[in-house]
C-alpha cells in the first residue's frame, strides 16, 4: 500500500511543504516552543494576519500564508492542555488534527507537516497524542484524496522512534 504518512525528524520551520501546522494556544498571538520558532521564522507579517483572525477555540484551526517559511500555508490549530485525560482531552486532540487536515483539503495542500502538537508545555503524554494523531490521521486519509502525503515531524529521535512504533502497530 502505498505510504501517505512519513516521519521525518525535524526543526519543522525548515520544512518546504504546502503547509506546516502551528500547535498555537487560542489566542493566536504566538507562544513559545514550536509557536514561537514558526513565528520567528515567518517574520512579523505572520503575527499581523494571526491578530485579525480573532483567536481559536481549542479543537480547532485556521489557515494563514507562510510569509518567509519555506513552507506555502500555516495550519494553527490548538490543542488541548492535559488535564489527567477525562476532561475530553483525546476528542479535542483528535478535532485539532481532522480540522488542520480539513483546511488542507480545501486549500488543495498536497503535503502537510505537523509537530507533534500539545506533547509540549500543554502536556499530552506522548504515546498516547502519538497514537490519537497517527489514527485520526489515517482515518482522514482513507476518505480524502488530499492531502497526499502527511510528515509527522518529530523534534528528537525519541519521538521519532515513537512514531514508528505506533504507525507499525495501528491501522
Ligand atoms: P504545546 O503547547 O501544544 O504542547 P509545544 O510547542 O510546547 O506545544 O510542543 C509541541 C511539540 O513540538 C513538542 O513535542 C516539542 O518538542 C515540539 N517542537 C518544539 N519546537 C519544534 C520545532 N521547531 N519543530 C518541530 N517540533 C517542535
Amino acid at each position: 500500500m502505498l505510504r501517505r504518512i512519513e516521519i521525518v525528524t525535524d526543526d519543522i520551520t525548515r520544512l518546504a511543504v504546502d503547509a506546516i501546522v502551528n500547535a498555537a494556544n487560542e489566542s493566536l498571538l504566538g507562544g513559545g516552543g514550536v509557536d514561537g520558532a514558526i513565528h520567528r521564522a515567518a517574520g512579523p507579517k505572520l503575527l499581523e494576519e494571526c491578530r485579525a483572525l480573532g483567536g481559536c477555540p481549542t479543537g480547532e484551526a485556521r489557515i494563514t500564508n507562510g510569509y518567509r517559511l519555506p513552507a506555502r500555508h500555516v495550519i494553527h490549530t490548538v490543542g488541548p492542555v492535559w488535564r489527567g485525560g477525562t476532561a475530553g482531552e483525546e476528542r479535542l486532540l483528535r478535532s485539532a488534527y481532522r480540522q488542520s487536515l480539513m483546511l488542507a483539503t480545501s486549500h488543495r495542500c498536497e503535503t502537510v507537516a505537523f509537530p507533534a502538537i500539545s506533547t509540549g508545555v500543554y502536556g499530552y503524554p506522548k504515546p498516547q497524542a502519538a497514537q490519537a494523531a497517527v489514527s485520526e490521521i489515517l482515518a482522514y486519509l482513507g476518505c480524502a484524496e488530499l492531502p497526499r502525503t502527511v510528515l509527522l515531524c518529530a523534534f528528537d529521535e525519541a519521538t521519532t522512534v515513537l512514531y514508528r512504533e505506533t504507525l507499525k502497530n495501528t491501522g
